[in-house]
């Protein structure tokens, strides 16, 4: 008799199921290290499908899961930057908690039933076939604008404060210098993140805009995310660089969602 998976939509013969499944490609993980190379997407991969993070936990999740195949992020920098995520928020687990809405309705092309495991090197790259489509299948899902109001709201006082302190500072520079262009460009993207928050652009913002926008805000988070943990909790530092990865992912998620015409 076949199984299906009420979360992923995968099939089974017999009764194995997918938490089965999972639990036997981790168990071989921890005995094969070169299947576990691929550990840091399988994880994720299974979660994401079956919804078990919250809701704040998937978009992270998501967003690292992206980095990895689609800008190469290196493992080591993961490391970091979960590290850090973590450290910003310890009282919101990473699973308990709100869910995030619509992952039931994401219609998966891939899932475990899919990944083959003979050797190691089928595995591994059958992972990241698993990761690339479902970075692909929920690409819709992120632009269904699942941003709460106060969210919003947090993300326009974060964003409108990174415009002021980048165009402060940008007057106090050279205009020849690097550091100068870095704020002027912040200025400008930011703008954009605002229109998108606020909805005022009457007109489509260009395709280049869109990306140059993104480009920068990414650099932006990049440096939050490198910075966070130099200050302690509690600090006006700390908090004003939590309030702005936190602010940054929503506008890069609106700036996303704009370049894919959702
Ligand atoms: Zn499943």
């Amino acid at each position: 008799m076949a199984c299906t998976c009420e979360k992923c939509g995968a099939v089974f013969i017999g009764d194995e199921t997918c938490d089965d499944r999972f639990n036997m490609l981790q168990a071989k993980e921890l005995e094969v290290p070169e299947y576990f190379v691929v550990h840091h997407l399988s994880v994720p991969c299974f979660m994401l499908q079956h919804n078990r993070y919250s809701r704040t936990g998937w978009i992270d999740a998501y967003h690292l899961l992206a980095q990895f195949i689609q800008d190469g992020l290196k493992l080591e920098a993961a490391r970091q930057m979960l590290q850090n995520s973590f450290n910003s928020k310890r009282d919101s687990s990473i699973t308990k908690g709100e869910k995030l809405l619509g992952v039931e309705d994401v219609k998966w092309r891939v899932t475990i039933a899919d990944v083959k495991h003979n050797t190691a090197q089928e595995y591994c790259d059958s992972i990241t076939t698993w990761a690339k489509a479902i970075i692909e299948d929920a690409a819709a899902l992120e632009g269904t604008g699942y941003f709460s109001e106060a969210e919003l709201r947090e993300t326009r006082r974060a964003i409108l404060s990174l415009q002021s302190k980048s165009e402060k500072a940008s007057s106090k520079l050279n205009a020849d210098t690097w550091q100068y262009r870095m704020m002027t460009d912040n200025v400008k993207a930011c703008g954009i993140a605002l229109a998108l928050i606020d909805g005022t652009s009457a007109v489509a913002i260009e395709h280049t805009t869109l990306n140059e926008a993104f480009a920068v805000l990414s650099d932006a988070l990049r440096r939050a995310e490198a910075v966070i943990g130099k200050f302690a909790e509690g600090t006006s530092q700390h908090t004003l660089q939590r309030n702005r990865i936190a602010a940054l992912k929503v506008a890069l998620t609106l700036i996303k969602k704009e370049m894919a015409g959702l």
